[in-house]
């Protein structure tokens, strides 16, 4: 199943971008009537639909097939958290969000792991809570650390989760009630992705939300030994 997954995900990407082109061109050219343009508007909205649900798959099922060549190094958290508040502050000004950024270490913190997928993970969780927060809502970055582990949060006070549906968020498709989630455009595979880098990392996830309160994500993953260490280790 996760080959067929994976293998259908690839073949799907071609014929998608090709759809796409032949709509954004006929889209770009002249003069189209308005019901037509509408047409088209739609069709393009659920092409690029298909188009990160063929790429949240094929990603998906690569990495629980530990197909993706994983190269960890050395990734500054500090700088992750600071680059991401910048990249999503303009969607979140779209939206009325105020994204805030709290790092509460004195020292940059380092893991190992693969800084794109990282990267990833974490915007996912902003991403999700920028989207699930109403405007004039309050979206918070933390990076702090507790023992050997870096901890960062995603916290938000937003639409918030029921209990009943908390348990099952990071299952792969589950969209709590479709209909609040359906104008996001979301796929329902962003948490399940962002729970298998998580791991992959050696890390760990957790929620807390309450309904209509808002909803706290936690990501735990280990802080990279020092490199005193790791040159007395090589040397030994
Ligand atoms: P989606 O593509 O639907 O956003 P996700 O896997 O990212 O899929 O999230 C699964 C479901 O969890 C979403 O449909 C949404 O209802 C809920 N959810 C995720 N993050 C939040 C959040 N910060 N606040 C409220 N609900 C959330």
């Amino acid at each position: 199943i996760q080959q067929f997954t994976a293998d259908a995900a690839h073949e799907l990407r071609t014929p998608l971008a090709v759809a796409r082109i032949a709509v954004e061109s006929t889209l770009d050219a002249a003069i189209i009537a308005p019901e037509t343009r509408n047409n088209l508007e739609i069709a393009q909205r659920q092409v690029r639909h298909l188009t990160c649900l063929a790429e949240d798959l094929l990603w998906l099922s690569r990495l629980e097939a530990k197909q993706l060549p994983v190269q960890f190094q050395p990734c500054c958290l500090n700088d992750l958290v600071s680059d991401l508040e910048e990249e999503l502050a303009p969607l979140a000004m779209a939206h009325s969000i105020d994204l805030r950024l709290e790092i509460l270490v004195k020292q940059p913190i380092y893991v190992m792991g693969d800084s794109d997928r990282l990267y990833r993970a974490i915007a996912n969780l902003i991403n999700n809570a920028i989207q699930y927060t109403s405007p004039n809502g309050v979206v918070t970055i933390r990076l702090e650390s507790l023992e050997r582990n870096a901890i960062v949060t995603i916290e938000d006070n937003g639409i918030g989760i029921d209990a009943a549906d908390l348990p099952h968020i990071f299952d792969r498709f589950y969209r709590v009630q479709a209909d609040r989630s359906r104008n996001t455009g979301g796929t329902g595979l962003g948490l399940a992705i962002v729970r298998a880098i998580v791991q992959a990392h050696h890390g760990s996830i957790q929620v807390d939300s309450q309904l209509d309160l808002g909803s706290t994500f936690t990501v735990n993953l280990p802080i990279k030994p020092t490199s005193s260490k790791i040159s007395s280790h090589r040397i030994v």
